[in-house]
């Protein structure tokens, strides 16, 4: 299969008709996509008691988050901001996970009062938890087992030096503050990292996780986090999500008959969900041709799209305008006073001014990393579903990028 053949949303947008209603640049995301990467996910772990929480930093837009919960989702939630907006898209607050990192003892009350659940990530922490609530609130410990998961380095979180979870190593000091504090922990969590290379990673977590899980009697859930790898280009490694599942329902079955109660199974996917659902159309301005390279200059850049470059990572890019021309080589670059470079050497169907491009898997960590930076505006953003295009956020405009200076 053709790489761009598992982007359904390239054949239901009208990139100029688009682009006429809504104005450029413009954030696309296709509900039918989500809604395929979700049944993937849920036909494939048939065998368990699955539970899937979005973790909506991928995407926060109010509709997406909605149409997510529509699957039966819940939600995992790394900031108090993103909880009220998960409340807001129609979540429980029972149904939402907090995992933050180096977050006050405040926030954490916060949290508590809303009645979300709780995921502490470390032992100071943990110990103020067990002072302040006892028995009386459970909470979910994530722990860090070391991992080291392969792939972008930028985006691994389980590594000795990571910042994230309690090192399992340190599993006799939480079991000390548990008991002390007669805290009941009802789940155990883990988060590896974006982008796992290999399945045995998730089997050799899983082991990690169960030893772990003996420790403590009262687990409702275990959550191995995400780390489910999309294609960005053509030949790319993904999750094998179906025989992942084939090794991991048996084995996590096995432990569940043998701690003498069946835990519910939870996946905290961000971009799985929503990663190829989207697309940034973005026009060219000009195009520049140097001694070196012919730049295709657009009207977006870093301020809108940050992950080429702040993760080096690669976004296939398409000439939707022009889809017979003739393919020549473009270096495809943003309008923001930086080098905000989207592609080098990119293949493209001849790019005339005025054309659309599309830039693929914008769907996660587009939007949610956007900022102001040249005191540029956000763009719009529009949700096809059924194949119709409806708007769900505005477009900014100079007011909004005033108003926080009003005072
Ligand atoms: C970011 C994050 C995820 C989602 O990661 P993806 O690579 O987008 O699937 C899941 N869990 C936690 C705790 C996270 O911080």
């Amino acid at each position: 299969m053709h790489f761009e053949e598992s982007y359904p949303i390239l054949k239901t947008l009208n990139p100029e008709e688009l682009t006429k209603s809504f104005g450029s640049p413009l954030y696309v995301y296709h509900a039918e996509t989500i809604k395929r990467q979700y049944e993937r996910l849920t036909n494939a772990f048939k065998g368990v008691d699955l539970k899937i929480k979005y973790a909506c930093k991928a995407n926060t837009n109010l509709e997406v988050m909605k149409y997510v919960r529509s699957l039966g989702a819940g939600l995992d939630v790394v900031s108090i901001e993103e909880a009220m907006i998960g409340l807001k898209a129609g979540y429980k607050a029972g149904e939402i996970l907090f995992t933050p990192n180096s977050v006050s003892f405040e926030e954490i009350k916060k949290a508590v009062e809303l009645g979300l659940v709780i995921n502490i990530d470390n032992i100071s922490i943990l110990e103020q938890f067990g002072h302040e609530y006892e028995n009386r609130v459970p909470c979910c410990i994530r722990l860090n087992p070391h991992i080291f998961a392969g792939g972008n380095s930028h985006i691994q979180t389980g590594h000795i030096d990571s910042k994230f979870g309690i090192s399992i190593h340190q599993l006799r000091h939480v079991t000390r503050i548990v008991s002390t504090c007669k805290i009941r922990v009802n789940g155990l969590h883990i988060h590896t990292g974006s982008e796992i290379l290999d399945s045995s990673v998730f089997i050799q977590v899983a082991e990690l996780m169960f030893e772990a899980a003996r420790s403590f009697p009262e687990l409702e859930f275990i959550d191995f986090g995400s780390g489910f790898k999309v294609a960005y280009k053509e030949g790319d490694y993904t999750t094998d999500i179906e025989e992942l599942a084939n090794q991991f329902v048996s084995l996590f079955n096995g432990f569940c008959k043998e701690y003498g109660r069946k835990l519910q199974l939870w996946f905290e996917p961000g971009k799985f969900l929503v990663s190829e659902a989207g697309v940034l159309l973005v026009k060219v301005n000009t195009v520049k041709t140097s001694m070196a390279t012919v730049f295709a200059g657009v009207d977006s850049g870093q301020n809108h799209l940050i992950r080429p470059m702040f993760y080096d990572a690669y976004h296939h890019i398409i000439n939707l305008s022009n889809p017979s021309g003739k393919q020549r080589i473009y270096t495809v670059v943003g309008y923001i006073c930086e080098t905000d470079t989207f592609g080098w050497d990119r293949k493209l169907s001849e790019v005339r001014e005025g054309d659309i491009l599309a830039i693929l898997n914008a769907g996660a960590y587009g939007y949610s990393m956007s900022n102001n930076y040249n005191s540029r505006l956000r763009p719009a953003e529009v949700l096809i579903e059924n194949g119709q295009p409806r708007l769900v956020r505005r477009r900014e405009t100079l007011d909004d990028l005033l108003r926080t200076q009003e005072v």
